[in-house]
């Protein structure tokens, strides 16, 4: 799996509607599976089965980067409870280097489907909380800069001159559109999807 697996804003399966799974079988193993290695190419903390192409109800989630022992493997995640408010900063591996403020719940309740089969209850806080929230949406069509304050939307461009490792441009919706669009094309004239 590479990097240009992933798709990309203006491709329509982002904004389809997953179905729900109906038997965790060997295709819905290997569709996670061909998750969390994307997920791990591409630093992400999370990831939801449209972004492969796959329009069923997955998501896999990671707290934290660094440490890759607790990916969170989810199947018909859904929101039960949701509390409070939190302001962040948002990004997408379909909107490559796209970010935006996005107002999303404190704490969530998710109940999903684990692969085993089991029905599990997690409540996150926090990023974990954001994830899950950001990733539950892919599955409804649903992406964040839909949801993201439209002033507030930048790229976030590497720069080793300051502390941060990075430095962020105020961009439009608009623009951003055109740049997805070019990449899409760029990536069909290399043969990918
Ligand atoms: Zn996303």
């Amino acid at each position: 799996m590479s990097e240009s697996s992933i798709r990309i804003y203006g491709d329509p399966v982002l904004r389809a509607k997953a179905k729900q799974v109906r038997e965790i079988d060997g295709q819905v193993a290997d569709l996670v599976e061909k998750m969390v290695v994307t997920m791990r190419e591409n630093q992400g903390v999370g990831l939801a089965a449209p972004q492969v192409g796959s329009l069923w109800r997955v998501i896999i989630a990671r707290p934290d980067t660094e440490d890759d022992t607790e990916i969170f493997r989810l199947i018909n995640p859904r929101i039960i409870a949701a509390e409070g408010s939190q302001e962040g900063m948002e990004g997408c591996l379909s909107l490559p280097s796209l970010r935006g403020e996005v107002e999303r719940s404190a704490q969530v309740a998710v109940e999903a489907m684990t692969l085993q089969g089991e029905n599990v209850t997690i409540e996150a806080t926090g990023l974990l909380a954001r994830v899950f929230e950001h990733e539950i949406d892919h599955l409804d069509g649903v992406l964040f800069v839909d949801r993201a304050r439209p002033d507030a939307l930048c790229w976030l461009i590497p720069d080793p001159d300051v502390e941060e490792g990075y430095r962020l441009e105020q961009t439009t919706m608009k623009e951003a559109e055109q740049r997805f669009a070019r990449l899409r094309a760029k990536r069909r004239a290399e043969g990918g999807s």
